[in-house]
């Protein structure tokens, strides 16, 4: 039996084009669902592919993993191989999420442990056994299988493995999809285990994590453990990160090879934040920036993720954020646009508001507006929302960042690469 295992492309709204040609990530979900593929079965991964460049008609079943932006293309993929008449096996947020859209294209598995029922499926598909139309993978598997990195073909100049330390998430931000797939579900996979994978990657990697540091016992020794191996990475994290009791892990994640940061700063105001529910990330954002500067000063790159359309946002908080962006020590900024995710918090209520104002799920991407603003029109919030990504990347921000910058090559090659991204997107408005 032939199978094909897939993520379709999706448009970026952020990273794309050079920067993407450049150095990338490849996707974390493909390498963890490939040890559940059975024996036997010859299996061929796709990820982040034009439609057309795969080549259904070689396989007897296909399996899709579905996030909303790549949905439109995960349903011409699950047409064409209807079409052929192979089976499509669907799982991802989008798919748990829109179960009852999603269960026309094909078998729907939801919840985000798909490893052991991509295992069943596939071994009743292997003896001619029919399929129910959905399995549930909300528990997750009671042993660790290490990602197979070695089956993703090598896309990028510069490849950063994405590592994953945990599943689920102990916080209930409303417009995130980790509780879509995980509910409640919140673990560190075994320390063995991660180093174990991590020999497997290259020089450089990248913690997916939002909590990496969250039980700081298991992050220290972690960090203690990684040390050895000489590696380089960079890791996301909420505000907290650099709250006093986090110091001795910044110092270890530094000596463990840590040198890039992603800060999520969800909402620039007390009332924004408390709209996205991210009670974790209540630090006051005077607080916030003195902790990243004391990250910084280790030589360590910081970047901010801001993001924009609450309903309590107004012209002002595009004054904030420009504000912030100046007294800030971090390297690089970038903005997303609040996107209601199908399955989350906001989607259910902005949906309840008739508020949504496209079901193209290509759009989801946080770089487009997908709903109606409350705090202010949609042409003033797309003009201060591109207003905010020029002062950002001005040449002479570009120049001050680059100069200040732990790694002015990273910094101005980035820097120089989105610019030049931004620059399509807006022609293409
Ligand atoms: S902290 Fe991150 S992963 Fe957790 S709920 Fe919030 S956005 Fe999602």
């Amino acid at each position: 039996m032939r199978f094909a295992l897939i993520a379709p492309k999706a448009e970026s709204a952020i990273y794309d084009g050079h920067l993407k040609k450049l150095f990338n990530m490849y996707t974390t979900t493909l390498p963890h669902l490939v040890p559940y593929i059975p024996k036997g079965i010859d299996f061929k991964v796709f990820s982040g592919r034009e439609n057309n460049n795969i080549p259904l008609e070689e396989f007897d079943a296909i399996g899709i993993s579905e996030n909303t932006s790549a949905a439109n293309n995960a349903h011409i993929l699950a047409k064409r191989a209807q079409k052929i008449g192979i089976p499509v096996i669907l799982g991802g947020t989008h798919a748990t999420a829109m179960f009852e859209e999603e269960k026309k294209y094909g078998v729907v598995v939801r919840g985000g442990h798909g490893g052991p029922p991509l295992e069943m499926i596939l071994n009743r598909l292997q003896k001619g056994l029919p399929l129910e139309e959905h399995y549930d993978a909300f528990t997750s598997p009671t042993k660790f299988r290490s990602p197979r990195r070695d089956v993703m073909k090598k896309r990028f100049a510069y490849e950063i493995a994405p590592v994953s330390t945990t599943v689920g998430c102990p916080w209930n931000c409303n417009y995130c999809s980790v509780k879509t797939l995980y509910g409640n579900t919140f673990f560190h996979y075994p320390i063995d285990e991660i180093i174990k994978d991590i020999k497997t990657v290259g020089k450089h990697f990248f913690f997916v994590d939002d909590n990496l540091s969250y039980d700081q016992i298991y992050a220290e020794e972690l960090m203690k453990q990684l040390t050895p191996l000489n590696k380089k990475w960079a890791m996301q994290a909420v505000s907290s990160l650099g709250n006093k009791e986090q110091e001795s892990f910044v110092d270890l994640a530094y000596d463990a090879g840590l040198r890039a940061v992603y800060f999520g700063l969800d909402g620039v105001t007390e009332s924004s934040l408390k709209e996205a529910g991210a009670g974790h990330k209540r630090n006051p954002i005077q607080k916030t920036l003195d902790q990243i500067a004391r990250i910084h000063d280790k030589g360590i790159l910081i970047e901010i993720g801001f993001v924009v359309g609450y309903d309590h946002d107004t012209e002002e908080t595009f004054d904030l954020i420009q504000n912030l962006i100046d007294k800030s020590v971090a390297d690089s900024a970038i903005f997303h646009i609040l996107t209601p995710y199908p399955g989350t918090a906001l989607f259910n209520k902005l949906k309840k508001q008739n508020r949504i104002t496209t079901f193209d799920w290509s759009k989801y991407n946080t770089g487009n507006l997908t709903f109606e603003l409350a705090g202010m029109p949609k042409q003033v919030f797309m003009d201060r929302y591109n207003r905010l990504w020029e002062y950002n990347l001005s040449i002479s921000r570009i120049w001050k960042t680059t100069r200040s910058s732990p790694n002015p090559i990273i910094t101005l090659g980035k820097k120089l690469a989105t610019k030049n991204y931004r620059r399509k997107i807006l022609n293409q408005v």
